[in-house]
């Protein structure tokens, strides 16, 4: 499991990111890195507001981050934005993402090989510009 950043470390990642480590975006990312699956603006909002931070602040603190490259975004098909922490041991565009069709939970899997043979297979699939999905139910639901 990754431990726990320190502040220090929070405040490197967001300066390498060429942004300034503000204390809202210092919370964002430090939440980023607790969770383990992708959350939605919702999702963070409704872990930090309580501590006082405005939820259009963390929004914009999420798209920063994202821009700087160290959250990725993803839209799993409902049109909600999910956030997740860009890492080396959770190489995001590696690995598929499960999501329940029934409360929208999203899930991080393992990382797959995709067996697809090259000439048949668009630009964006040998970048790995793709993202690979499984829809289901979750263990709560099914
Ligand atoms: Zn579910
Ligand atoms: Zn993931």
């Amino acid at each position: 499991m990754a431990t726990t950043p320190t502040l220090e470390e929070l405040r490197t990642a967001i300066r390498g990111g060429g942004l300034r480590a503000t204390p809202s975006r210092l919370a964002v990312l430090e939440l980023l890195h607790r969770m383990r699956q992708p959350v939605s603006h919702a999702d963070v909002a409704a872990k930090l507001a309580p501590d006082g931070w405005d939820p259009v602040t963390l929004y914009r603190n999420l798209i920063d981050l994202a821009d700087a490259g160290l959250v990725r975004r993803s839209d799993v098909g409902d049109h909600v934005w999910r956030f997740e922490l860009i890492r080396t041991d959770h190489d995001a565009n590696a690995h598929p993402h499960f999501v329940c069709t029934e409360c929208g939970i999203v899930a991080c899997l393992p990382p797959i090989d995709l067996v697809i043979p090259r000439a048949k297979a668009p630009r964006a699939v040998r970048r790995r510009e793709v993202e690979v999905q499984l829809r289901g139910l979750c263990d709560a639901c099914g």
